[in-house]
């Protein structure tokens, strides 16, 4: 199921696994999964969730082999956010439907497809597999492996699997960024593209302009592609409270002016 998405570094959101019953299902990981959006909006009928909470055992699954199937007739270039509501390499996803999914995306060169985990290390190990059985050295420049870091513990663990899988455009979506990541020059060696972002919705836990401000500087310096895409709903500046008529903290135009920052490799 493709969706028109509000999320400002893709393009759609093709939600390829739901739950039997309708709605989705995930299973929290780590700290940044606490005020999870993808199961609020499970919690929800009138969005067709199945109010499953996102613990415990999974629901019946369905993979969307027609929507796989249609990426490669799509002929507008499209940046393709795969999964938004859970996780693709998640334990309980089988390993042939993350390979149904790379050959859906492999015979779509000119579709991007931006596939986000916060298990990098099964990411790592499926998509091994699955090169191997390509007999390929390399995933193809419109798959972009990327992982989720939240803080200091997140960047060291997640950051050396995904350094590991051999892709031309390897992420990091740094978002909900719940505190300074301090020096990251030298894991900056391995990536192509940074998105940093504070926390939206609810309860959201503050975020410090000064660490997104110092995630920018670095990239710079280092010349990695770096992509701002909100402050989040409780931005801090200088320890006070950072206010947006942008619910999220979203709008570019009130970003301070060094953190007006929107790039991607390429021209994606
Ligand atoms: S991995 Fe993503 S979708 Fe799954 S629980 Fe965590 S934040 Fe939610």
């Amino acid at each position: 199921m493709s969706s028109i998405t509000q999320i400002s570094w893709t393009d759609q959101t093709d939600n390829i696994i739901r739950a039997k019953v309708g709605g989705w299902w995930c299973h929290k990981k780590s700290e940044g999964c606490a005020n999870c959006f993808a199961e609020k909006l499970n919690q929800n009928s009138f969005f067709g969730g199945n109010k499953q909470p996102y613990s415990g055992q999974p629901p019946e699954l369905v993979l969307d082999t027609e929507a796989i199937r249609k990426w490669g007739f799509q002929r507008k270039p499209k940046k393709h956010f795969v999964s938004s509501m859970t996780d693709v390499f998640g334990e309980w996803v089988p390993r042939f439907w993350q390979h149904e999914m790379l050959d859906g995306m492999f015979v779509a060169p000119n579709q991007i497809f931006q596939i986000l985990t916060k298990r990098p290390e099964i990411m790592l190990s499926s998509m091994d597999e699955w090169l191997s059985c390509h007999g390929l050295d390399k995933l193809p420049l419109n798959i972009w492996p990327g992982t989720s870091i939240e803080n200091r513990r997140t960047l060291e663990e997640r950051s050396q699997f995904l350094s590991k899988i051999p892709a031309l455009i390897r992420f990091w979506s740094v978002e909900p960024l719940l505190e300074d990541l301090g020096d990251i020059t030298h894991y900056l060696n391995d990536v192509q593209l940074v998105i940093i972002g504070g926390e939206s919705g609810p309860n959201s836990r503050p975020c410090h302009i000064e660490w997104l401000e110092s995630i920018v500087q670095q990239c710079q310096q280092s010349k990695t592609p770096v992509f701002v895409k909100q402050l989040g709903a409780n931005a801090k500046l200088e320890g006070q409270r950072f206010k947006t008529r942008d619910k999220k903290g979203g709008n570019i135009e009130e970003f301070p002016e060094y953190l007006q920052v929107r790039e991607f490799p390429f021209d994606a």
